[in-house]
């Protein structure tokens, strides 16, 4: 994948921000309370401080033991109230976070799907198939990782750091000085190492993605995979994508540790010079045993804070990457909006020097001035090599993509006046190589009008040939077709998604007729169920069966993108053409 142009990090996080304002009943105050119990936290340094300091006092101004007993117990006290109010407060706090924060993931995701069904077909046929849903959702669990860890802890931690260092400063401003020229050199290593962990786990979510692509292929063409006994060569292609994950992953762990190592050395270091200093301060009585104690408690808070600082900006950093890929998704322009909403199709149809290419390859025209005419209630069919272009025909029908040139017209008006879903909605397919939702037949019947009734749906599944199998099932309509279909013949499959046309009642029916042979009954029955589907509407169908072509009103015959011949069955069989070599050769 391309390096990602980055946008400005901030942009990405105000743009996260945004999701979560849309929960900002629940999130603001989770944030308000985090802000508070982070000041709390501060608490417990200052009593220990004081907790320290008193016996030293006490002993040194020669005060009464039980006296010094007793302002303990008090400050011990205060200390537990603190504590209690303080996991209260937390208690309601990480509720808040979790909601507020899945409640705009779940924005986020919607938006995206929402956006991603709207993509035209042209967007989704240049992605390798299963490399966009795991791109989506390892961005995804990046920016969930932020809103439910990160933000929470920069807060925290930012809090700690500014307060801590206040109270550093109060107790001595020499020491702090001292300690604070450390900073410089943390903060260029954290610029230093955070650039070289960034690169790496970009690099390490792109191969993790590869690997999860080879499960998807696999998986989904299984049966393939099986039959050609590829299942090892899949699992050397899966273990070559996880080798190149952990390649990668080693060389940023390297950086991380070396951080990470240099951050203990640098912290820890700074904290030992700092008291060793402190305490010759102390010997020369430039600094309160008080002063010294709270300076070096809060020191050990600033330092952990200061710690925890380069893994939330590489995670904010990450959180820019990974969102900066889903706002490309959000700005991929959707497909056409505009046109006619109720436009009532008659059923003619029209192409007129239609000329096409897919724009994965410009240099290869696919449909060379496709010239035809449909009347309503017509049967066409479209027969011809394979790759001569009769699909690409349906997917223009269909508004998948458009014409380059030339024009689409629906009942003489251009394709382009009337919407989208207004045209679809007129329209059915039935595919060569039908495949079907995991659920239940009847959801998959439903789908060509959902909100069909459980009556309506048998009626139309008996004009399709498939109720009387159907309610041969154990479990009839119900029954789950497992995944794609599988646990249904081809016939079977066939006659539901017949079902499925005849139950959107389309003007325009797209009929690509499956080239595998059903047994003779099948046929039989299919046969009859796309006669009754054809009855009255306007048909273009792939054809492949001499029968097929025999009564189509009118034959297309395309050879390299260009219609060669048309006519009737009888007029192109005495023509002596291409049509003629094709049926001779059974070739179509
Ligand atoms: P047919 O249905 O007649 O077999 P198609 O319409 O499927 O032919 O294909 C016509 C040509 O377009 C073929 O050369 C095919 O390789 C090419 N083609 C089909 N789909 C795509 C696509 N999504 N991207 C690029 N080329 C494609």
């Amino acid at each position: 994948m391309a390096e990602p142009k980055l946008k400005k990090p901030l942009s990405s996080h105000r743009w996260v921000l945004g999701y979560l304002m849309r929960e900002k009943a629940v999130f603001l105050p989770s944030l308000a309370a985090l802000f508070l119990t982070a000041v709390l936290s501060l608490a417990f340094p200052w009593f220990l401080k004081e907790l320290i300091g008193n016996p030293a006092d006490a002993l040194r101004n020669g005060v009464d033991p039980a006296q010094v007993v007793e302002k303990s117990n008090r400050i011990v006290l205060m200390l537990v109230g603190v504590l209690a109010v303080q996991s209260i407060i937390a208690f309601f706090r990480v509720q808040g976070f979790i909601r507020s924060g899945e409640a705009a993931l779940n924005h986020l995701r919607r938006d995206i799907f929402a956006h991603l069904v709207q993509l035209p077909v042209r967007f989704f046929q240049e992605q390798r198939s299963g490399a966009l849903s795991n791109r989506v959702s390892a961005d995804l669990g990046i920016v969930r990782d932020t809103l439910l860890n990160a933000v929470p802890q920069a807060v925290r931690h930012g809090v700690i750091l500014i307060g801590g260092l206040i109270f550093i400063f109060v107790a001595s401003w020499k020491l702090s000085l001292i300690m604070l020229g450390s900073v410089p050199i943390v903060v260029l290593a954290i610029a230093f190492f955070g650039r070289k962990v960034r690169g790496h786990s970009r690099e390490a979510q792109d191969a993790l993605a590869e690997a999860g692509t080879v499960i998807e292929e696999t998986t989904q063409s299984i049966a393939d995979v099986k039959a050609f006994g590829n299942e090892h060569f899949e699992a050397r292609r899966y273990d070559r994508a996880l080798a190149t994950f952990l390649q990668v992953t080693a060389r940023g762990a390297r950086h991380r540790a070396a951080f990470l190592a240099f951050i203990i050395f640098a912290l820890f270091g700074t904290i030992a010079f700092v008291t060793w200093f402190g305490a010759r301060m102390y010997a020369q009585g430039e600094i309160d045993w008080r002063n010294f104690a709270a300076f070096i408690l809060f020191s050990i808070f600033v330092g952990a804070s200061l710690g925890s600082f380069p893994e939330i900006i590489s995670q904010f950093q990450q959180t820019a990457g990974a969102t900066d890929r889903l706002r490309e998704i959000l700005d991929t322009p959707t497909e056409r909006t505009s046109g006619a909403e109720d436009v009532l199709l008659q059923g003619s149809l029209a192409f007129k020097r239609v000329n096409f290419h897919y724009a994965s390859r410009p240099e290869a025209p696919v449909l060379r001035d496709v010239d035809f005419q449909v009347e309503p209630g017509q049967r066409i069919a479209l027969v011809g090599p394979s790759g001569a272009g009769k699909s690409t025909v349906f997917s223009l029908i269909l508004g998948f993509h458009h014409p380059e040139s030339g024009r689409i017209t629906f009942d003489d008006v251009h394709a382009a006046e009337i919407s989208l879903p207004c045209l679809r909605a007129q329209m059915a397919i039935v595919p060569q190589e039908v495949i079907l939702f995991g659920g239940t037949i009847l959801e998959n019947i439903e789908y060509g009008n959902p909100g069909a009734s459980r009556e309506d749906i048998a009626r139309i599944a008996e004009m399709a040939n498939a109720h009387d199998f159907i309610s041969r099932l154990p479990d009839g309509y119900d029954t789950i077709v497992g995944p794609r279909g599988t646990k249904l013949s081809g016939g079977q499959r066939q006659r539901i998604a017949i079902a499925r046309a005849i139950l959107a009642n389309p003007r325009i029916l797209l009929l690509d007729e499956a080239t595998s042979a059903l047994d003779s009954e099948s046929e039989r029955q299919v046969n009859e169920a796309l006669e009754r589907l054809m009855h009255g509407r306007t048909s273009l169908v792939i054809a492949h069966r001499l029968s097929t072509v025999r009564h189509a009103d009118n034959i297309l015959v395309f050879n390299h993108g260009k219609i060669v011949e048309t006519g009737t069955h009888e007029e192109l069989l005495a023509r002596d053409g291409t049509y003629k070599l094709l049926v001779e050769t059974q070739l179509m």
